[in-house]
C-alpha cells in the first residue's frame, strides 16, 4: 500500500524525522483556516500541495506556493479536482512554507535481485532524480544496507560520504537517516522516499515530502495502518474479497477465472490470455486472479463465484481446479450453491474443468445438476478455449 504525502509525513514525525507542519483540506475555506494558522510560523506563507499517489506532483502544477490565507484558498480551487497522471486531486496538503537553501534525495528500499536494502543518496534531489540517476550515475550514491543491522551510525555515516555532503551537513543528515530507518523497519515499509531532503536557510535538515510503500504482507501486525487505507480508491470487487479472505485481484478483462493454487491459477491466466490472442483476435482476456487455494470448501467456491459474477466486465467464467487436498466434488457442490442461490441472476455461462481428487464425483454432481450455463471440459486448453469464445460472443 503506498501513502499519501502527509500520511508519509505524519509517519515521519511519529518517529522523529524533522518535518514542517501540515494539515489537509478538501475544500478552499478549510485551506483558508488550515493558511492562516500554519503560515503564521513563516511570515504568512504556506505550500498548496495536491495529495496523489504519483509523482511529479510539483511540475503538473500541484505544489504551488501561496503568500495568505486567501491565496492558500484560491490555489486550493485549483489544484482540488485537477487530474495529475490520471489520480484525481481530493484533497490538498497546507505544509508550513519552507526558505530552502539546499535539496538533497534519499531513499531506501527493498532490493529483491540482491536479497538486501538499498540505500540511494544525493546531494543534488528536487524533481528530476529519474533523470539525475540515467544522466549522471555517479551523483546518486547507492549503498546496501543489512536488513539486520540497518542504518545505524556508521552506515549513515558511510551514506553521507558516498554521496558527497559538506562537511557543515553531514552530521544532521546522519541523523536524519538513521530516523529514517526507524520509520522502515517499524512501520513494515518497502519503500522510504525522501525528495527533497532539505537544507533550510536557518541551516536545519528537513524532511520535505515523503512517499512510503507498506509492505501488505506486514498488515497482520499492523493494525493502526488499517486506518491508512482509501476507502474512496479501493476496488469495491476487491474489497469485498478481502472481506471474504479471497485472494483475489481484479483485472481488465472478461473472462473471469477461479482456480485453486496461486500456480494453478497463474497459469490459467496465460492460457486465457493466449486462448484469447488465438481464438478471438484479442477479444477475450482474463478479468482477475482468484485462488480459493487449497483445502478450499463449497462455501469458498460459492463466495468466489459471487464475487466475479459481481464484475460487470466479466462476460464467462473458467473454473479451473485440480483436486487435491480440495476434492472435486466439494467444488462442484460450492457451485451448484451458488448457481441455486443466485437463481435467475446467474446469466454469464461458466466452463468448468476439474481434474484429480474425486473427479469423477465431481463431474457427475455437475452433470446430474444440468445447468443450461455450465459447460464441462475435459481439458485446461479446451475450457480455455470455450470460455474465451463465450466471453467474446
Ligand atoms: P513532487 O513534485 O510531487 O515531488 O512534490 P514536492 O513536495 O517534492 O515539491 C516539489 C518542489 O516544490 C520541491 O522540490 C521544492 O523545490 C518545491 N517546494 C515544496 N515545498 C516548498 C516550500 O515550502 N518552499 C519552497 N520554496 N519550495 C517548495
Ligand atoms: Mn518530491
Amino acid at each position: 500500500m503506498d501513502l499519501f504525502e502527509y500520511q508519509a509525513r505524519d509517519m515521519f514525525e511519529k518517529h522523529g524525522v524533522p518535518v514542517l507542519a501540515g494539515e489537509i483540506a478538501t475544500t478552499p475555506q478549510e485551506a483558508q483556516a488550515a493558511a492562516e494558522e500554519i503560515g503564521a510560523r513563516s511570515g504568512g506563507v504556506t505550500v498548496v500541495k495536491a495529495q496523489v499517489k504519483t509523482g511529479g506532483r510539483g511540475k503538473a502544477g500541484g505544489v504551488k506556493l501561496a503568500k495568505s490565507g486567501e491565496e492558500a484558498a484560491s490555489l486550493t480551487e485549483q489544484i482540488l479536482g485537477m487530474d495529475i497522471n490520471g489520480h484525481t486531486v481530493h484533497t490538498v496538503m497546507i505544509a508550513q512554507g519552507a526558505k530552502i537553501a539546499e535539496e538533497y534525495y534519499f531513499s531506501l528500499l527493498l532490493d529483491r535481485t540482491n536479497r538486501n536494502y538499498l540505500a540511494m543518496c544525493s546531494k543534488e534531489g528536487g524533481m528530476d532524480i529519474e533523470t539525475l540517476a540515467v544522466e549522471r550515475p555517479e551523483a546518486l550514491a547507492r549503498i546496501g544496507v543489512d536488513p539486520l543491522v540497518g542504518i545505524d551510525a556508521a552506515k549513515a555515516e558511510e551514506i553521507v560520504e558516498a554521496a558527497g555532503f559538506d562537511d557543515d551537513v553531514k552530521a544532521e543528515v546522519a541523523e536524519v537517516l538513521q530516523k529514517l530507518w526507524v520509520v522502515y523497519r517499524e512501520e513494515d515499509a518497502t519503500l522510504v522516499e525522501v525528495n527533497p531532503l532539505v537544507k533550510l536557510e536557518d541551516g536545519g535538515i528537513v524532511a520535505l515530502d515523503g512517499k512510503v510503500t507498506i509492505d501488505d504482507n506486514a498488515r497482520f501486525r499492523q493494525p493502526e495502518h488499517e486506518d491508512l487505507v482509501d476507502q474512496k480508491a479501493e476496488d469495491p470487487l476487491e474489497a469485498k474479497a478481502k472481506a471474504m479472505h479471497l485472494n483475489y485481484v481484479k483485472l481488465d478483462g472478461n473472462v473471469g477465472i477461479i482456480g485453486n493454487g496461486a500456480g494453478l491459477v497463474m497459469s490459467t491466466l496465460d492460457v486465457v490470455a493466449y486462448a484469447g490472442e488465438e481464438h478471438t483476435g484479442g477479444k477475450s482476456k482474463p478479468a482477475n486472479f482468484l485462488d480459493i487455494g487449497g483445502g478450499a470448501s463449497a462455501k469458498v467456491m460459492a463466495n468466489g463465484l459471487d464475487v466475479i459474477l459481481g464484475d460487470e466486465q466479466v462476460k464467462a467464467v473458467f473454473v479451473n481446479v485440480f483436486g487435491g487436498i480440495t476434492a472435486c466434488d466439494a467444488v462442484a457442490d460450492g457451485i451448484v450453491g451458488a448457481l441455486k442461490s443466485l437463481g435467475d441472476s446467474a446469466t454469464k455461462p461458466l466452463v468448468v474443468r476439474l481434474d484429480g481428487n474425486n473427479v469423477d464425483e465431481g463431474r457427475r454432481i455437475l452433470s446430474d445438476f444440468d445447468h443450461p450455463l455450465v459447460t464441462i471440459e475435459e481439458t485446461m486448453d479446451g475450457a480455455a478455449r470455450k470460455a474465451a469464445e463465450l466471453a467474446a460472443k
